[in-house]
């Protein structure tokens, strides 16, 4: 079998999601990619964007043998960037959580005395949600990651092992599926986590809700470095961040600085503005790709694949 390495948009929108004619192409769905790497389902966020991956999972597992699903329940690994609700709103209609064999990993930041389960929580909690998620069926493992830490897939084994690059016990192993974790405080209120997926010679960062206030951001560059995919907040026009500085998003060219300073193979702009059309990000693009010409606009339902 060939080495897998696949990312594909579920939701693309910032902030709010936006149905409708003028969103057709991009799509209006809020924060969520779904990642297939050496076997493994890794989700990053759940925005409205992981409705319909959860609706796909479903078909999947229903369509099988009642014996073959008994020994194939569905898992993955969730990795939450924070929980502003445009992030975390579609959770509570995830259909997989519902169900008993499901199996989730769960892994986001502690702010101050709240562990991440908490705010998790809060999003499916009486009298905004009838179901609370303790009573969930599925089976959660939730747990605070920070920056350094390392979750490591390793080959054929669904359970994550957590690491951290500060104290490395063992080597990783070469085919381990490695998710690095860097924390952003660019932000408001609490900052976001950036994750770092390596698989072999294959590597993606996930960057989003961030705000290059001193372009490029050091920081996220160094994390970043030679990656062949970076995937990069980039809400607004210069002209639409006089207006918006503080909020916790970049603009085309923070985004653009950061792929260069980098030296990343291919940059995606992300968590597009509601107020954005189609019309609008194809104009965008054009103008964006002058800065680096590897850019493109993620787009939902799109799928890159890093072996081919
Ligand atoms: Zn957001
Ligand atoms: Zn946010």
């Amino acid at each position: 079998m060939n080495d897998e390495f696949k990312i594909k948009f579920r939701g693309v929108r910032g902030s709010i999601p936006v149905p409708g004619k003028n969103t057709l192409r991009y799509g209006g769905n809020t924060t969520c990619i779904e990642v297939r790497v050496d076997g493994h389902l890794i989700i990053f966020d759940s925005g409205t964007g992981i409705i319909s991956l959860g609706q796909e999972m479903m078909s999947t597992f229903m369509a099988m043998d009642e014996n073959v699903r008994a020994n194939n329940p569905m898992n993955a690994v969730m990795l939450f960037t924070h929980t502003h609700l445009d992030h975390l709103i579609g959770l509570p209609f995830f259909t997989p959580i519902f169900i008993g064999s499901t199996k989730l990993y769960m892994f986001g930041a502690k702010y101050d005395d709240n562990d991440f389960k908490n705010a998790l929580s809060m999003s499916m909690h009486s009298p905004l949600f009838p179901v609370e998620f303790d009573n969930l069926h599925s089976m959660r493992d939730v747990k605070n990651i920070k920056e350094g830490d390392v979750i490591l897939l390793k080959k054929g084994i669904k359970e994550p092992e957590i690491q951290n690059i500060f104290r490395p016990t063992v080597p990783f192993p070469d085919d381990a599926v490695k998710i690095y974790v860097h924390q952003s405080y660019a932000h408001p209120c609490d900052g976001t986590l950036v994750y770092k997926i390596e698989y072999k010679s294959k590597t993606m960062v996930f960057a989003t809700d961030i705000e290059g206030y001193k372009s490029p951001d050091s920081r996220l560059v160094k994390f970043s470095k030679d990656v062949d995919i970076l995937i990069h907040d980039a809400q607004y026009t210069n002209e639409q961040y006089n207006s918006s500085q503080g909020f916790g998003h970049s603009t085309m060219e923070m985004a653009t600085d950061v792929a260069k300073a980098a030296n990343v193979k291919k940059l995606y702009l992300f968590h597009h503005d509601p107020r954005h059309t189609d019309d609008n990000l194809d104009a965008i693009l054009l103008e964006t790709k002058k800065l680096f010409s590897e850019t493109y606009m993620a787009m939902e339902g799109e799928e890159i694949d890093l072996f081919i």
